[in-house]
């Protein structure tokens, strides 16, 4: 029989330890500290009481943790010493039927590993989905951890032991992410659409208007019909736009249906379907689902498959709500093919440049081709109709996988965004003197890349002391640099980001001004070109406010962030009052690569906290 929440928050200490034995290898003790903080409201409460546990506990029980769990297919399997658990797992994985050879290797990569950081490899056999990961994947992880800080890796065995915990709770509680797996199986299924070059090496990439963005737009407008949305159609950047009718709302919104929709019974204003209130206005959602070249599956798609699954609830117990729910799939936001950077979420905002029409490709075909071979009128004039009044809106809101290490790194699933960061970008250029390395004394040079090592140095530390700014200099290059010369030339670039674009300001004048200071000791003179400036969006506070109260409603303590990256979030942000939350991301939230990643368990968390945010808005909006 599955535990309940209420039996373990009833049930006497020693009791409720025996119903969570088993969670982490060998270690009770964890699940007997965290039971001293209930009740719990959530399972996600419970999961983070047990991670702070072992946050708190400092490193000495975390190494011997770590150090209880046994190796992967090690000798404690061959001798079947396991715990249940761990045989269960590690033979779901199919490491209890290795080839000789695939044994042998797993067996090296044991022997490395633990040499290297003196403690046994651990990864969550069962992945992401929760249904196992395959050996060449776990094969593959291996050999890549194995190079890891030893630091790195203390810390990212310690997540999946969580994740272990994570998945053997669901267990113990017979709960499964429901939401979640469905949300992470559509994110599967449109990444089967992938550039041509690309699938053949099994990698993600879909560029603007290529035959795979096609495939993914007209799958996710089908896949928008069936789930439930009353109309969803391609606009003329090539959007998918699909809208979910608001209705009367006879009832005021009822506490239980806050919990989660799935529970909406389905005698709750019951409406034909298609009566769209003319006063109703619309809560405006979603992301892009272009990607960069090899990219990860989640960047972008995560924003438009959540409310997606909302709809799909809300229409499955027959629902609708005082405002219509406009769910769009955004065409462009990456800038790959074309450098038209925000083309989807720039149509909306009427922000479409008109001689992004004639821009080239690197196969010499012009954006306005490329939109008539796609079938979308390719006019000026149908594009400017895309933009949106913002007087029949309520507001944007958009759910993004971080792409960023914070939430990982504090084993936390969802993060409020404060603000999209204010960035400005600079390409410069140092001229010094190139002279003979050998015979010019130490004293007598002018070296272009060392007074931008410098500047390099000056911007890391500078952007430091703000806490949460960042610049960077990302390229540093010598051209025709030798061996032997002095460079005599350094060309280099500058990104610098910051929550609001006072605090960039300040920064970025603080970093010229030493760029002219190191000149002028050293002798040298440089050029600098403003390429991009983009202002702050910060998050609309009532907007972020209703993201606060639904993470705070799943029983997950709350973080707010920054968003370093840009988001279409920041392009409606002109329009209209918007805010976004985030997912953690797995592998340290690395984002525009495969290994970019997310859990279902997140997943459902984040589609019950946007469902959360829906009923917020039905209480302050009944007709
Ligand atoms: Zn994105």
């Amino acid at each position: 029989m599955p535990i309940t929440l209420d039996q373990l928050n009833a049930a006497p200490l020693a009791e409720a330890a025996l119903l969570l034995d088993g969670l982490y290898e060998h270690s009770p003790w964890i699940a007997e500290q965290a039971l001293k903080q209930r009740p719990f409201s959530s399972l996600a409460a419970l999961k983070h009481a047990m991670v702070r546990v072992l946050h708190e506990a400092g490193v000495e029980p975390q190494l011997a943790l770590i150090r209880a769990h046994p190796e992967l297919a090690g000798k404690a399997m061959v001798s079947q010493s396991l715990t249940a658990e761990s045989t269960h797992e590690q033979t779901k994985a199919g490491l209890t039927h290795c080839t000789p050879e695939e044994f042998a290797h797993i067996q090296r990569l044991n022997a490395d590993y633990n040499a290297k950081h003196g403690f046994p490899f651990i990864l969550a056999v069962r992945g992401p989905r929760g249904t196992g990961l395959s050996k060449a994947e776990i094969i593959a992880t291996f050999e890549r951890r194995l190079h890891n800080p030893v630091d790195f890796e203390r810390a990212e065995c310690l997540r999946n032991i969580h994740r272990i915990a994570e998945i053997r709770l669901n267990d113990k509680f017979g709960f499964e992410p429901t939401l979640g797996n469905a949300v992470w199986d559509w994110h599967e299924n449109l990444a089967r659409h992938t550039d041509p070059g690309y699938a053949e090496l099994g990698q993600l990439t879909v560029t603007y208007l290529t035959d795979a963005h096609r495939a993914c737009a007209a799958q996710l407008q089908q896949q928008m019909l069936a789930l439930g949305f009353d109309e969803a159609h391609i606009d003329a950047v090539g959007n998918v736009v699909g809208v979910y009718h608001a209705g009367p709302q006879p009832n005021a919104v009822r506490p239980e249906l806050v919990e989660g929709l799935a529970r909406a019974s389905t005698s709750s204003a019951r409406t034909d379907g298609s009566d769209s209130p003319a006063t109703a206005k619309t809560l405006l959602t979603g992301s892009h689902y272009d990607t960069v070249r090899n990219g990860g599956k989640y960047d972008g798609r995560l924003g438009i498959f959540v409310p997606m699954a909302c709809v799909q609830q809300l229409n499955q117990a027959g629902r609708r709500l005082p405002f219509a729910i406009e769910v769009v799939g955004f065409a462009e936001e990456e800038g790959q093919r074309y450098k038209a950077t925000f083309l989807g979420s720039g149509a909306l905002t009427g922000h479409f440049n008109p001689d992004w029409l004639d821009q080239q490709d690197a196969d010499g075909i012009t954006l306005r081709a490329a939109m008539q071979h796609a079938g979308l009128p390719a006019t000026l004039d149908a594009i400017a109709a895309l933009q949106r009044d913002p007087s029949k809106y309520l507001g944007f809101v958009e759910v993004h996988i971080e792409q960023g290490p914070v939430l990982n790194e504090l084993d936390l699933p969802l993060g409020v965004v404060t603000s999209i960061n204010a960035s400005v970008r600079y390409l410069g250029e140092v001229i010094g003197m190139a002279s003979h390395a050998g015979t010019t004394p130490m004293d007598r040079r002018r070296d272009a890349a060392c007074a931008v090592a410098e500047l390099a140095l000056y911007a890391e530390q500078r952007a430091a002391a703000d806490g949460d700014s960042v610049a960077t200099v990302g390229m540093l290059q010598v051209p025709n640099g030798s061996i032997n010369v002095v460079p005599g030339a350094c060309q280099f670039s500058l990104d610098i980001r910051a929550p609001s674009d006072a605090q960039r300001d300040a920064l970025a004048q603080d970093i010229v001004t030493q760029l002219q200071a190191i000149c002028d000791r050293r002798g040298v003179r440089h050029t600098l070109e403003e390429t991009m400036r983009a202002a702050a969006a910060p998050s609309a506070p009532a907007w972020q406010a209703r993201w606060e109260a639904a993470v705070a409603a799943l029983g997950v303590p709350l973080h707010r962030l920054p968003s370093g990256a840009g988001h279409d979030a920041m392009k409606l942000h002109e329009l209209m009052p918007q805010a976004m939350l985030f997912v953690r991301g797995q592998n340290s939230g690395i984002s525009h690569n495969p290994l970019e990643s997310t859990t279902s368990d997140d997943m459902d968390l984040c589609v019950r906290a946007f469902a959360h945010l829906l009923e917020q808005l039905a209480a302050e909006h009944p007709n």
